[in-house]
């Protein structure tokens, strides 16, 4: 049985979040990894502009602190998005990231975008598993020493919620990480969609892609090695990856690259049960929360820490006028919010996986802060 400490949002002079941040890691045990010159990510998610539901600046910098405190080498990361949004690129993702708080002035510490400037500088880690041979993870993350995962918890679309095992897996992808998680083939065109614009031509680093004679793009698969970069430069969504994966199955391959991203390095993880959206926060909007904020939990094992965060979600009344509706279904309490709200994916068989596989155990004990 795996321990999971936790501390809720109460406060008083003195003792603000802040501090009941830095109390629950060093209770849940942080102090025992070397951090001395240690290249130390922190694995978080800035939030899609417009999404107001990510996890403030204010707790990565309290984090940033502690680890200059006890000469790490820290820095703030996320890899680039498999779809076209405004954070595809470094470029973009970097001024995201600093538009949401995460900047020099916030933060101690500088944001890597890890999988670098066009989402293509990946490390491929071998984990030789059941769905994946090897992992596709972005340079700076396969390269850290140790792997923080600040994580915030809320519902996701197609893993039910998201926590650490999403971040993780699923956020450290590079773009050809991030296409086989969600696909098993290489992206389609849709040519009645397609503009002629050519930008996927430009950008196709292995000059597989070519206007045809109707001034269509077209793919050559022979060439295309499944980076995604078409899908994330065309903006009339005519280059598109192919979603043809169960929720089960991305769930399960989530598991499988987040062994990856923590193969053979000390690793330490922190949720925060606030802004429980019901959706991600690639999203550039976020929804009223399902649950009146929880509080922040930590871990050494991510499948307790995602496991005790759902259950306390599972437990929790659920917010008048939200999604759920609760004038409709009553308060909910001890309800799976997530797979109401979600009902095509199921987070438990994800969860059963990634014990299966050897990432921790969905047995905890809940030690209050
Ligand atoms: S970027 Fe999209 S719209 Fe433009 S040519 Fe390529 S597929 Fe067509
Ligand atoms: S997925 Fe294939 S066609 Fe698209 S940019 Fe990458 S290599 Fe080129």
């Amino acid at each position: 049985m795996s321990k999971v400490y936790f501390t809720d949002m109460r406060t008083k002079p003195g003792r603000n979040l802040l501090d009941k941040l830095e109390t629950l890691i060093k209770k849940a045990g942080i102090e025992q990894i070397d951090f001395k010159d240690k290249f130390t990510a922190i694995k978080i998610h800035f939030g899609e502009p417009g999404n107001l539901a990510y996890i403030r600046a204010n707790y990565a910098a309290k984090l940033a602190k502690f680890l200059l405190a006890k000469q790490a080498k820290p820095f703030l990361t996320d890899s680039n998005t498999l779809y076209q949004g405004r954070r595809s690129n470094a470029i973009d993702h970097i001024e995201s990231a600093f538009e949401n708080g995460f900047n020099p002035v916030a933060v101690p510490c500088p944001v890597i975008i890890a999988d670098g400037l066009k989402a293509i500088d990946y490390k491929e880690i071998p984990i030789d598993l059941k769905y994946c041979k090897t992992a596709k993870i972005g340079a700076a993350i396969a390269e850290a020493d140790v792997i923080i995962s600040m994580n915030h918890f809320k519902g996701h679309e197609q893993a039910g919620f998201g926590g650490v095992l999403k971040n993780l897996g699923m956020g450290s992808a590079s773009r050809p990480g991030k296409l086989e998680l969600h696909s098993s083939s290489k992206p389609i065109i849709e040519t009645a969609e397609c503009t002629s614009c050519g930008q996927c031509v430009k950008n196709c680093a292995s000059d597989a892609i070519h206007l045809n004679a109707d001034k269509k793009a077209e793919i050559d698969y022979e060439k295309c090695v499944g980076c995604g970069q078409c899908v994330a430069v065309c903006q009339f969504e005519a280059a598109q990856p192919v979603w043809d994966n169960s929720a089960d199955i991305m769930n399960y391959k989530i598991a499988e690259y987040t062994v990856a991203v923590l193969k053979d390095k000390p690793n330490f993880h922190i949720n925060f049960i606030m802004d429980v959206s019901p959706n991600c926060d690639c999203w550039n909007c976020n929804d009223t929360a399902i649950v009146p904020n929880i509080g922040i939990a930590a871990s050494f094992d991510p499948v307790a820490l995602d496991k005790a965060c759902a259950d306390m979600v599972t437990q929790a009344a659920a917010n008048l006028n939200t999604v759920l509706n609760v004038h409709k279904h009553g308060e909910l309490q001890d309800v799976d919010k997530f797979k109401m709200i979600h009902p095509n994916t199921d987070w438990k068989a994800g969860l059963k996986y990634a014990e299966e596989i050897g990432l921790g155990t969905v047995d905890y004990e809940l030690v209050k802060v």
